[in-house]
């Protein structure tokens, strides 16, 4: 039996690597398994170094340390796609953002074609409870975060973390929102899609959550690779490959032993962009000319999303108590 995907494939599966704790030490030993299975995934990199006090993320390198830059060249030019999460661990205004860009291009030679907003960056895109438009879980929301309502502002003109018209005009594609199932399409059917009330980004997509090795673990439970396999469905897993992949050098025996299996299905495995663009035509004929998500669509991800983050606080709040016993 043939798939829908290039040659016949059966399901798509790639990685969008967030790269908080990243260093060349921790993160290398996946990318080398990956290259050597066949799969391309997309990395973000930090082009600037933090020189600021008290960043929980300073453990990370950043592409101003040159044996990491040489290492995500090395990537590059073996066809993983490197992407932005913006110009450092911390935030940055419109100067420095625009700058990480043309870095990022002297570096790669092009603009990076995805982003993914980070942890509490000021200048994010319609972060935040800017995320919802449910307004009572965006209420919900908003309280639980705690924050001002124009705390992030890398959409607001005239701001000094101002800079949604570069993301409009550089990025493709933006990630939102994050689910617990592994085949984002069956949440998210007309992904990647514009939605006309955050102009901005030309197309958003939607992911499977793992914040680290454990929970990367978590989500190939009970089978979900054969079901991946058997929908026909799309997998982005949106993780922190610095965060539990390895340990001291080697790659988790469970995490080694899933990305073997999935090599080992018929599966596609190109980067992010490269799956997109790819997802972006075949579902052309389906859905209108502009990729607009339809209104139940998105009402439906939104209830979703929330679910799905409240489990994932709950396991995640379990698994620490059990571990101080
Ligand atoms: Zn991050």
């Amino acid at each position: 039996m043939t798939g829908p995907f290039p040659g016949g494939r059966r399901f798509a599966f790639t990685i969008f690597d967030d790269t908080d704790e990243a260093t060349v030490d921790r993160v290398k030993p996946v990318y080398d398994l990956l290259a050597s299975l066949g799969m391309r995934t997309t990395k973000t990199v930090w082009p600037f170094a933090w020189d600021g006090e008290n960043s929980c993320f300073s453990a990370a390198e950043t592409l101003e340390d040159p044996h990491y830059l040489a290492w995500v060249q090395s990537l590059a030019s073996q066809g993983f796609e490197i992407a932005s999460h913006c110009a450092t661990m911390e935030t940055s205004d419109r100067e420095t953002t625009l700058r990480a860009h043309e870095r990022l291009r002297e570096l790669f030679g092009t603009y990076p074609r995805s982003y993914a907003n980070h942890a509490g960056n000021r200048e994010n895109l319609y972060w935040g409870a800017d995320r919802i438009d449910i307004p009572w879980l965006r209420r919900v929301y908003a309280r639980y975060l705690g924050l001002a309502p124009d705390y992030y502002q890398g959409h607001v003109p005239g701001s000094p973390l101002w800079w949604g018209d570069a993301c409009a005009e550089r990025h493709d594609y933006m990630r939102n929102m994050t689910f617990n199932t592994l085949n984002a399409l069956e949440a998210n059917p007309s992904m990647p899609y514009h939605d006309p009330s955050r102009p901005l980004v030309r197309y958003w997509f939607s992911a499977t959550d793992a914040e680290n090795g454990e929970e990367f673990v978590d989500r190939f439970a009970s089978g979900a690779a054969a079901r991946l396999e058997r929908e026909g469905g799309v997998c982005i897993l949106a993780t922190h490959i610095g965060k539990g992949f390895t340990k001291n050098g080697q790659v988790d025996a469970r995490v080694e032993k899933i990305l073997r299996d999935l090599a080992g299905r018929a599966g596609w495995f190109v980067p992010v962009s490269e799956l997109l663009d790819w997802l972006l035509v075949a579902k052309k004929a389906s859905v209108t000319a502009e990729h607009t998500i339809p209104h139940d669509e998105w009402r439906r991800l939104q209830y979703r999303w929330a679910r799905d983050l409240v489990l994932r606080r709950l396991i995640s709040f379990r698994r620490r108590i059990t571990a101080r016993r």
